[in-house]
């Protein structure tokens, strides 16, 4: 997608301190930081958004997941950590482009806000 900052990432065009990447997912720190830890994993496919996937990208959801798990452990917050996506502006989506956001490093409260 020509004017999506996260294709811009996942393509190099745009700097972020990447921290995991693979030939499916790229995973780089958050710009704004809600906890210690907190990195963004997004397939370097675009899809707008989790209820914009379809069957056709079942492996790649799958392989975000198992991405996520391997940022937990290289930014060391395997042992707690949340995964989250904002779907839709009414959920706080502000980058139209499917990302999860990986949490850690203080408690973290629920339910959240
Ligand atoms: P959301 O509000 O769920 O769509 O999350 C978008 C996230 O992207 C926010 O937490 C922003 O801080 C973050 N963000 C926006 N632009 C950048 C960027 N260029 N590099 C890193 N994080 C970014």
């Amino acid at each position: 997608m020509a004017d999506c900052i996260f294709c811009k990432i996942a393509s190099g065009e745009i700097n972020a301190k990447v921290v995991y990447d693979d030939a499916d997912v790229v995973a780089f720190l958050d710009l704004n930081p809600q906890a210690p830890t907190h990195a963004l994993i997004v397939p370097r496919r675009h899809i707008d958004r989790l209820t914009a996937a379809t069957e056709a990208d079942a492996e790649l959801l799958g392989k975000l997941q198992l991405a996520a798990a391997k940022v937990a452990k290289v930014l060391k917050v395997e042992g707690a950590f949340r995964l989250v996506t904002n779907n839709g502006k009414g959920a706080g989506q502000s980058v139209d482009h499917l990302h999860y956001h990986l949490l850690g490093g203080r408690k973290l409260l629920w339910p959240p806000g």
